[in-house]
């Protein structure tokens, strides 16, 4: 925001609000920094000092702007969402199917370049618009926690969402995680076809005698005898 429109703000609120005095304004000038890390614009905190109605506390103040402001990226960045998959929707994206996240292999479960179990999985941003956007809403969603951390404030959002990865940074990584996957899937292919055989074997064939046990028998009856 430019230094005149932050004091065309200032003034507005003040004037609004009965908070002209000299301590009020030095003490607003300590919110600017805290409104710009959210993009706040002079439209909108005008807007936000208009919704304020029946709070006298200055820290009511505050929270109140802050819960305005963010409330609009939020709606602002579901609506980037909503274009995008609609700009995609025409052309699904093959990586994430338009969810804008692909699953891949997590790192833990690889071993000398291959997946192994217990088959732990990851997720990352995909490439896509869609996926563009979920980057941008986890940086902001931990930039949040970061804000109620320094602030002193119950977690609104629980624990600290880990950092999204994108699809690029992780194939720099991990250059043959696909070609691991499509191994592991032939794997559990040939698996289910040996169970399935199996299956049809015993259906059809009948049980298996069991000459172990006969043998067991015959050696108890002769040392009974
Ligand atoms: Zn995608």
């Amino acid at each position: 925001m430019k230094d005149e429109e932050w004091a065309d703000w200032v003034s507005y609120h003040g004037k609004l609000h009965r908070m002209s005095d000299k301590s009020d304004v030095e003490m607003m000038d300590l919110w600017r920094p805290v409104f710009e890390a959210d993009h706040a614009g002079l439209q909108e905190l005008k807007i936000a000092s208009m919704a304020i109605s029946g709070k006298t506390w200055r820290t009511e103040h505050l929270e109140t702007l802050l819960a305005n402001v963010r409330a609009r990226r939020l709606a602002e960045q579901q609506r980037a969402e909503e274009a995008a998959r609609m700009a995609q929707r025409e052309i699904p994206c093959v990586e994430c199917h338009n969810s804008g996240l692909v699953e891949v292999i997590h790192p833990q479960s690889m071993k000398d370049g291959r997946w192994v179990w217990p088959h732990y999985t990851a997720v990352v941003a995909c490439r896509c618009s869609i996926g563009a956007v979920k980057l941008t809403q986890n940086q902001a969603t931990r930039a949040q926690w970061d804000d109620e951390e320094s602030s002193g404030k119950k977690h609104k959002t629980g624990r600290k969402v880990a950092a999204l990865v994108t699809l690029d940074e992780y194939e720099k990584n991990f250059p043959t995680w696909k070609a691991m996957q499509i191994d592991r899937e032939a794997k559990r292919l040939a698996e289910q076809t040996a169970r399935s055989a199996t299956k049809h074997a015993d259906k059809t064939r009948g049980k298996l005698a069991d000459p172990v046990k006969q043998i067991i028998e015959r050696i108890k009856q002769r040392q009974g005898s």
